[in-house]
Parts: structure tokens; C-alpha cells; sequence
């Protein structure tokens, strides 16, 4: 097609190719060294109980807290780290921080609290993947059943044999396992009786249409349908107004997760939370 364009427009096209490999060769660079550095925080977003609005766990989300830029969000660069073979190092710091976090609420005598950690595709697919969390762990002196594990639909089609083995280790160790982003991938549904599975994440995509578009209305109540009837749990993502909590509580969703009861925060704000101990709004 450049070519129809003649020849300028193929050099414009090349040239901003190189432009762009020659970014992602900087940030590729900029990231080892954040990895060297331990340039990093976690965030922690709280979930609640739709029954009684209380804090049930929290989300691990990672930050990158670049000297000039300041927090980076990971969808600048977990996806870049999973190219670039780094989110082995990244994926092993998130989750030895997380374990880390867990067992210092723990031993505050705060209630326990469930933590969830997020696992890329390829994370998910490192041979020692169980060997390395159950060393974390062993090593933390979290209990192990705090520990949660979001991992996405497209991870376990892509090799269901591996996940499966894989996952039931998994669950062998105490550990939960939740299907984030629930709906969005085009999977078959069959997984959902084979894995060993606790937890469905409605993605945040038929929450935000929530009260008025009816359409997702009807994914979501079948989705907490199915969901009960496999004996799994709900969790909504993503809710951001009181008529989207009311709606949820509402058709028995279980819990949920969104800016309306709280944002991402730093470990030590959590801790306020967890203290108060009062139900969010
Ligand atoms: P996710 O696991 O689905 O996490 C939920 C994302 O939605 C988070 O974005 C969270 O801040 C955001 N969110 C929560 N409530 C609301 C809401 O009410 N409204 C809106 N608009 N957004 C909300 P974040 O922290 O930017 O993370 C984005 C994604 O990056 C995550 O999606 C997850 O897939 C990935 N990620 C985050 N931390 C890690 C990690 O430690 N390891 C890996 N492999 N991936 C991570
Ligand atoms: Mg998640
Ligand atoms: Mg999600
Ligand atoms: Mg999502």
C-alpha cells in the first residue's frame, strides 16, 4: 500500500517503524534498569461484600514510579515487559512484595484479608511458576490460602492440558483462582466445569452499561446464574456508581470492586480501611 503511495510515504512508513522500535528499545532499557532498581510499587484496591459492603480482599495492581514521569500505569508497560521476556522478574516481584504485604497485615492482627495477584500469559506459562510461588510463599510467611490468583480465559485456552495441570497444583497449595475480565474473551465455556476455579470477574465492559442498558443487564445476570450453579462466586469490576451497587446487590452478585467504593490505594491507606473497619459506601 505504501508503494501505491510512492516512494516518500514508503520512507515516512519505515522511518516511523524505526522510530518506534527505537522507543521500544529505550523502554525496554529503562524497565531493566527499573527491575535493578526496584523502581516499583504495588497498589491495592479493596473489594466488598454485597451483603454488608464490607472489605473482603484486595487487588495487587503494580505501578512503575519513574524518576521524572512519576506512577506509570502497567498497561504502559506489561505489555512491553511480557515482549521483552522481563515479566518474569516483574511477575516474581509483584508477587513476593504482594506475599510480603499480606503476612505484615496479617501479623498486625488485622482480619484476614485476601490478596489478589494478577498473572500475565506468559508468567503463567514458566514451567517453575508453582515452584516460584510456593518459595515466595514458604518464604513470606503468608498463609497461603490469602493468596489469590487472577489469570484470563485466553491463558487457559491456550494450552488447557498445561493450565489445567498447572492450576490444579494451584489450588492443591490453598490458593483461589479467579477468571478476570470474565465475558471478554471468545472462549468456550467448558473450562469452567474442568478448572478449578472460585471466582468469576465480570468484566467492567457490561458493568458500565449498568442500570439502563439492558442488553448487559441480561450478560450479567446469566453470568451470576451460571456462576451459582457451578458453585463459583461473582465479583463485579469496575463499579463506579451507587445505582450500579444497588443493581448488583440486587440480582445477588456476591462482591464487587470499582472506583465507587474505593480506588487503587498505597498499602498503608489500607490499612486505615482495614482498621475503621466500617462497610464502604
Ligand atoms: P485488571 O486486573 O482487570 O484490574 C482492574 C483495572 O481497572 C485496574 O487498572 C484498576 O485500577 C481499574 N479500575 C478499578 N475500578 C475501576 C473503576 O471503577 N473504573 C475504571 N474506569 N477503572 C477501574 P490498572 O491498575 O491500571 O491495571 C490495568 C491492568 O493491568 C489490570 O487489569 C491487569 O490486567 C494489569 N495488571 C495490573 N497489575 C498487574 C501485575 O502486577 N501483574 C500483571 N501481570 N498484570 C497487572
Ligand atoms: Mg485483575
Ligand atoms: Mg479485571
Ligand atoms: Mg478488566
Amino acid at each position: 500500500r505504501a508503494k501505491e503511495k510512492g516512494r516518500n510515504s514508503y520512507q515516512f512508513f519505515a522511518a516511523d517503524m524505526n522510530a518506534r522500535a527505537y522507543e521500544e528499545l529505550l523502554m525496554s532499557k529503562a524497565l531493566r534498569d527499573a527491575l535493578n532498581e526496584r523502581q516499583f510499587v504495588l497498589h491495592y484496591q479493596p473489594s466488598v461484600s454485597l451483603q454488608d459492603y464490607r472489605i473482603t480482599g484486595v487487588e495487587a495492581l503494580v505501578r512503575w514510579v519513574h524518576p521524572e514521569q512519576g506512577l506509570i500505569p502497567p498497561s504502559a508497560f506489561v505489555p512491553l515487559a511480557e515482549r521483552n521476556g522481563l515479566i518474569g522478574e516483574l511477575g516474581q516481584w509483584v508477587f513476593s512484595e504482594a506475599c510480603r504485604q499480606a503476612a505484615e497485615w496479617r501479623s498486625m492482627g488485622l482480619p484476614p484479608l485476601r490478596v489478589a495477584v494478577n498473572v500475565s500469559a506468559r508468567q503463567f506459562n514458566r514451567r517453575r511458576l508453582v515452584a516460584e510461588l510456593s518459595e515466595v510463599i514458604a518464604k513470606s510467611g503468608m498463609v497461603a490460602a490469602d493468596l489469590h490468583l487472577e489469570i484470563t480465559e485466553s491463558m487457559m485456552m491456550e494450552n488447557p492440558k498445561r493450565a489445567l495441570t498447572t492450576l490444579r497444583e494451584v489450588a492443591e497449595m490453598g490458593i483461589d483462582i479467579a477468571v478476570d475480565d470474565f465475558g471478554t474473551g471468545h472462549s468456550s465455556l467448558s473450562y469452567l466445569k474442568d478448572f478449578p476455579i472460585h471466582f468469576l470477574k465480570i468484566d467492567r465492559s457490561f458493568v458500565m452499561g449498568l442500570p439502563e442498558d439492558e442488553d448487559a443487564l441480561a450478560i450479567v445476570r446469566a453470568i451470576v446464574a451460571m456462576a451459582h450453579n457451578l458453585n463459583l462466586k461473582v465479583i463485579a469490576e469496575g463499579v463506579e456508581t451507587a445505582a450500579q451497587r444497588d443493581l448488583l446487590a440486587a440480582i445477588g452478585c456476591d462482591e464487587a470492586q470499582g472506583y465507587f467504593f474505593s480506588r487503587p490505594r498505597r498499602a498503608d491507606d489500607v490499612i486505615k480501611l482495614l482498621r475503621n473497619g466500617k462497610p464502604l459506601p
